[in-house]
């Protein structure tokens, strides 16, 4: 018996979240969610497009657009998984620092609990 079954490759992260959908961000790259309630945001709103920027992005370009400085945000790595966020406020040591995705699988987990509870 040959053993070729299809391998199945499902992101964690993405199933615990249902409904999300992955994007890659056009200004690094990086892949980033549309979550469902996102998704159900930009629905009412009547926007058709996609976001095309991660949080990271997302948080520089608006800074931009509004004539802000984008000297004063800081980079930190985010003590879930390690990768480097941007903050919109200098972190100050006394409390974990999370980048984006690990920040909405955390709120997702804590409505989890509420559930339950
Ligand atoms: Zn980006
Ligand atoms: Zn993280």
């Amino acid at each position: 018996m040959a053993s070729d079954k299809p391998k199945i490759t499902i992101d964690i992260d993405l199933a615990l979240i249902g409904a999300d959908r992955a994007l890659f961000c056009q200004d690094c790259g990086a892949r980033f969610l549309f979550s469902a309630g996102e998704q159900e945001f930009f629905r009412l709103k009547g926007l058709v497009n996609v976001p095309k920027r991660c949080g990271n992005c997302r948080l520089v370009a608006k800074r931009r657009r509004n004539g802000d400085s984008i000297d004063n945000i800081a980079e930190s790595n985010c003590t879930k998984c390690g990768v480097v966020t941007k903050l919109p406020f200098v972190p100050r040591g006394d409390r974990p620092i999370y980048c984006f995705e690990c920040l909405r699988i955390i709120k997702f987990e804590a409505c989890q609990e509420g559930v339950e509870a």
